[in-house]
């Protein structure tokens, strides 16, 4: 088959000519050449598969800067780009989709403030085996629990992670189940701006920071913000979920496809951080849940997380009825694997 006009080309590609004359002139999909006489724009066969990318492509709604990108790279390449720009697109939605949940839920004033909840808690928050000081902190009280671990050298963790508690503090006091939310990232803004004024107080605080996993609750509403690498799980019926997504660089391979959850665990950059409060401003993730009777929350510092595997603490979160003995245990099972890190756990039963 000899070369195609762009009327032939468009009807085998399943395109509008004038789609095709968009793909040119954005650089997505030149013609092999253009008549000199006519002017008219001539296709080969062989770009037909070229040109079904793009219009898939264009379909899945990826910008045209990047689509230009995947169709530079190999078979291989490109699968992997699509892939990752999936993932992207995939947690994007799940963040908005909260989001929009909570404003469906506010506008149509279902939020029961008359249900009074109770809250069964315990904490914990040991050194470990390894470290020479505890970087953890952690906050219960009658309406707000949280978990933040600082980081940075010479000591410097300890102050973020006890700023960042101290900026939440203010919570427990109360707020409207309507409010959670904008409580909580009102609050953690206010924590961003206590280590901004740390590090302006303290040069040598550079390069320091910590995380934040902080559940409040009113009425039978539940409020989540997170930031960094602690993790907040429910246990509701026999099985563990975790409310939380890590904002780590390995956590990111792993949704893109690029490394499997068992690489993961063992990767040496796990740790390697995405996103934290260090005083250059906030992108945490706010969730809205509601409290069932029952149901058994665990917050936890990546010092456990990371070296306790997810059946362990579910078997421990089940087998152990009392929260305080729970936490013991919890700290104990890091410590029997070497305790590399600082562990702290809170755990709390919703009551009715
Ligand atoms: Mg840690």
């Amino acid at each position: 088959m000899g070369s195609l006009t762009i009327g032939a080309f468009a009807r085998a590609a399943r395109l509008s000519p004038k789609a095709l004359r968009l793909y040119d002139e954005l650089g997505l999909l030149r013609p092999a050449r253009v008549d000199p006489d006519s002017g008219y724009r001539l296709y080969e066969p062989s770009q037909l598969a070229q040109a079904r990318l793009v219009a898939w492509l264009r379909r899945l709604g990826m910008p045209l800067a990047h689509i230009r990108v995947v169709c530079s790279l190999s078979p291989a390449d490109a699968a992997r780009e699509v892939a990752a720009y999936w993932a992207r697109v995939e947690a994007d939605t799940a963040a908005r989709r909260d989001l929009a949940a909570f404003l469906i839920d506010q506008l149509s004033g279902e939020g029961d403030e008359h249900m009074t909840l109770g809250i069964r808690y315990a904490t914990r928050s040991d050194i470990g085996r390894i470290r020479a000081s505890n970087d953890d902190s952690v906050y219960a009280g009658a309406r707000l629990l949280a978990v933040a671990d600082g980081f940075g050298g010479d000591g410097r963790g300890a102050p973020a992670s006890a700023a960042v508690i101290e900026a939440l503090r203010p919570l427990d006091a109360g707020v409207p189940a309507g409010d959670l939310l904008s409580a909580l990232d009102e609050a953690v803004h206010s924590a961003d701006a206590a280590l901004r004024e740390l590090a302006r107080s303290d040069p040598a605080t550079e390069g320091f920071g910590s995380t934040l996993t902080a559940m409040l609750w009113s009425g039978s509403r539940l409020g989540f913000v997170h930031i960094g690498d602690c993790r907040a799980y429910v246990l509701r019926d026999g099985e563990l979920f975790q409310i939380t997504h890590d904002h780590t660089h390995v956590q990111s391979l792993v949704d893109e496809g690029r490394l499997s959850r068992e690489e993961a665990a063992s990767h040496p950059q796990r740790s390697l951080l995405l996103r934290a409060l260090d005083g250059g401003g906030v992108a945490a993730d706010l969730k809205l849940r509601d409290a069932r009777p029952g149901d058994r929350y665990l917050l936890c510092s990546d010092g456990l997380s990371a070296i306790v595997s997810g059946q362990a603490i579910l078997g421990t979160l089940t087998a152990v009825a009392d929260p305080d003995e729970a936490v013991q245990r919890l700290v104990d099972l890091a410590n029997e694997a070497g305790g590399p890190d600082n562990i702290t756990c809170v755990v709390a039963d919703v009551t009715g």
